[in-house]
């Protein structure tokens, strides 16, 4: 393989994708980096390291070779459109394998304690002074060091993966080996296949092989080329972890001739994810740790009974995997034995089909009957917050450990955000947002949203955030989904009336560069934000010649509003525009939907009601010369000005009955310039109805309600509002 100058990774929000994007960067390549499920902080970092982050799959270049992470199949849609195109794509560790062949290379490896260890040899060569090069599988929890970095002709040290069999590709100069217990179970059908992987990486190292004395790892090694093997004493206890994780450290340390043994490891920030303590009280102690493997688990657990002997252990435990839940069952429910309580949380499935064989329920029949009786099952994070009750009294002390390598990091920190807020839901929500998204997103509490009316009415928003781009976006969602807090979108406010008591729940505004994007494509068709506004689109198309925008004139709203309302005027709808839409759809994932596979009708797109759309293509009707397209929008500016009020408004409140304009219904029975408080019906189009100062919500619903009944009353007709209600059904307040 030849240096790649310009590579696409996919996948690059992983912990193993997202140090090789630093390590790349550093090493002169130019990385673009694609995930749709980006988290914070790991985009900023990236960002700021000056890596491009896409929104979408398709980079800015054509890239060298495209690297995937194990997480994306090789027969994924996107993967295969590069291969067609010939681009050499590449697994993480192939590539990674690749591109150091030439280095020397230091390779941890071993079924657990790998990130740890990588993480502490990489800290304590920093503190020394050492110049070498790393990638570590996990964020440093102080953030002092990144995850990845690139030193130009120096030792690369790295954790080597043996899950997804790219193992097979290293040839390390130094190989630090862990440890060997069964797993991967996917990949290696016994232990025996797993050891072989480990036997055969030491008959490719070159230098040294490191691994515990007198353990099966240093007999291998004895046997593939004793004179490369030097070994570190590990402590029996299986909650000893921290202290031989020192040991391996040093023994590394030795072998590129440095002296490791003298630093304070107690100063070592630790990783992310690896035994964190989330929240500490006199009472409470609420840690997180990313054990998956009954090794791991008893590991930890024995050493939380050690660190806190008077707390009662409170273990809430996903497992990972249905593959390995199946056949490690028996093995996991011994060890989470330990615990006092003990919650559960459905298994994890990390890319597996679902197997009922591997649910967390296989697990419940293995546990001894003390704990089998009182063990819950949990899919409500509110339900699990409830179980595990308010901060314990003085002589009720309990430590809640949150264990796993799923998804169970969101109800590990809602939880402490939960505590820290002493059990208050409400600021509960705030507290876990903090460090969840990036600065540049707004989030803040009792926003007023009159003013972000058009017609400027309604109460305020108990949350408003305004999402930095699409990963805050899906953070602030998934907080929503989490503490059962509902939300509402809100684009211009220009067919929207917000009730004067406000929404309880979290508004989300498109706002800000990210979501004004407007691109132009090759094939005359623009790719559009949802924060753009309809009258910015028009010019845009406009000044680059493309027709069929100019109705969008005059509509003073978003293209995310414009989408929802498929509005439309002059005899054209927002979906005559449309290829595909992309939305976040409500279980967080982000879906390029073909307008055709769209149901959408009169004022209506029903994807849209769930799902938020994030951006849109638009395909224009052909090229022309601009003047003429200005000369067309200023014919429909005409009309409008002339059959549209100006003043506060938040346009047709009605939608047409079929074959007649609900305007002309509400002129013919007279109620033009009829009035409530400060809303009146506008003598000018009578389907408007008017703030003319100070009007109020409760004003206007009442003007609304009123009109209905008198159409109903003269006409024998049910208008049905246009106007959308902030969290509110309109039967509540239309009989
Ligand atoms: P908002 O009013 O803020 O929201 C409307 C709905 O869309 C809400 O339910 C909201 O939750 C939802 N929404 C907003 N963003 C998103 C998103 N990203 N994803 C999913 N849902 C979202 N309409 C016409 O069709 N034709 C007209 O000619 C016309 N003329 C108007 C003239 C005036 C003076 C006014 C005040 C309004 C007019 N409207 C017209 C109504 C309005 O401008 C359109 O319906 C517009 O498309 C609404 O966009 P918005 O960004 O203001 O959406």
């Amino acid at each position: 393989m030849n240096n790649p100058k310009r590579v696409l990774l996919l996948g690059a929000g992983g912990m193993g994708m997202a140090p090789l994007a630093l390590y790349l960067h550093g090493a002169g390549v130019q990385v673009e980096a694609y995930d749709d499920r980006f988290r914070e902080p790991l985009r900023s970092h990236l960002q700021s390291a000056g890596i491009d982050v896409l929104s979408e799959s398709t980079p800015l270049n054509k890239p060298d070779c495209v690297i995937r992470s194990s997480a994306i199949p090789l027969n994924n849609k996107g993967v295969q459109g590069w291969v067609a195109q010939n681009i050499p794509v590449y697994q993480r560790g192939e590539f990674l394998a690749r591109f150091t062949v030439k280095k020397k290379f230091l390779a941890v490896v071993g079924s657990h304690g790998k990130t740890s260890t990588t993480g502490m040899l990489c800290w304590a060569l920093d503190q020394v002074g050492f110049q070498f090069s790393y990638l570590v599988g996990g964020m440093f929890t102080d953030n002092q060091l990144p995850s990845g970095r690139y030193v130009k002709e120096s030792w690369v040290i790295c954790e080597v993966d043996e899950s997804d069999g790219t193992i097979d590709y290293f040839t390390p100069s130094v190989t630090l080996a862990l440890n060997c217990d069964w797993d991967h179970v996917d990949q290696y059908d016994s232990k025996d296949s797993m050891g072989e992987t480990f036997r055969t990486l030491f008959s490719r190292t070159t230098s040294s092989i490191i691994t515990p004395t007198n353990s099966e790892l240093s007999e291998w090694a004895k046997l593939e080329n004793e004179s490369l093997l030097s070994t570190f004493d590990l402590k029996s206890e299986p909650s000893a972890f921290l202290e031989n994780n020192i040991a391996a450290v040093v023994a590394a340390g030795k072998v590129l001739e440095v002296d490791l043994s003298t630093l304070d490891y107690s100063k070592f920030p630790g990783i992310e994810r690896r035994q964190s303590i989330l929240h500490q009280s006199p009472t409470r102690t609420i840690v997180e740790d990313y054990a998956h493997h009954p090794t791991e688990i008893n590991a930890f657990l024995s050493r939380r009974r050690l660190v806190l002997p008077q707390h009662s252990l409170q273990v809430v435990f996903q497992p990972h995997r249905f593959s390995r839940t199946q056949a490690l069952a028996q093995n996991f429910a011994e060890e989470l034995s330990q615990a006092d309580d003990l919650h559960l949380l459905p298994t994890y499935a990390a890319f597996e089909e679902f197997d009922p064989a591997g649910s967390v329920e296989s697990l419940v029949g293995y546990l001894p009957p003390r704990l089998r009786e009182h063990t819950n099952i949990f899919s409500d994070f509110t339900q699990l917050c409830d179980e595990l009750g308010p901060t314990p009294l003085e002589n009720k002390k309990d430590q809640i450990l949150f264990v796993g390598a799923g998804d169970l990091e969101k109800w590990a920190h809602g939880f402490s955000a939960w505590e820290k807020a002493k059990g208050n839901k409400l600021d509960a929500f705030s507290y876990y947002l903090e460090k969840k998204l990036s600065k540049s997103t707004i989030l803040r509490s009792y926003e007023p949203l009159a003013n972000k009316t058009t017609i400027g009415v309604g109460g305020s928003a108990r949350w408003y955030a305004e999402p930095a781009h699409s990963e805050d976006l899906r953070s602030l969602v998934e907080a929503c989904k989490l503490f059962n807090i509902p939300r509402a979108m809100m684009g211009r406010g220009s067919n929207l009336i917000v009730p004067d008591d406000g929404f309880g729940g979290l508004v989300l505004r498109l706002r800000g560069k990210f979501w004004k994007e407007i691109t132009f494509r090759a094939e005359e068709s623009l790719v559009v934000g949802a924060g753009a506004r309809l009258n910015e689109i028009c010019s845009f198309a406009c000044l680059n010649g493309l027709k069929g925008f100019e109705f969008l004139e005059g509509i003073p709203g978003t293209l995310g509003g414009a989408l929802r309302m498929n509005a439309g005027a002059m005899g054209w709808e927002t979906f005559d525009l449309v290829e595909w839409v992309s939305f976040l759809l409500p279980d967080g994932s982000i879906r390029e939907i073909l307008g055709t596979d769209l149901n959408v009708g009169y004022r209506y797109c029903r994807e849209a009601f769930d799902g938020i759309a994030l951006r849109a293509k638009l395909k224009s009707e052909g090229k022309s010369d601009h003047r003429a397209i200005r000369k067309a929008i200023e014919k429909l500016a005409k009309r409008r000005r002339s059959s549209q009020p100006r003043e506060a408004s938040a346009g047709c409140i009605f939608r047409n009955p079929e074959d007649v304009s609900a305007g002309f219904l509400i002129e013919d029975s007279g109620l033009k310039g009829e009035r409530e408080g400060g809303a009146v019906i506008s003598n000018q189009h009578a389907n408007f109805i008017l703030n003319q100062g100070g009007a109020t919500a409760d004003e206007v619903i009442s003007l609304i309600q009123r009109v209905r009944a008198r159409i109903k009353e003269s006409k024998g007709l049910i208008l049905e509002p246009e106007v959308t209600l902030m969290g509110k059904s309109w039967n509540e307040y239309l009989s």
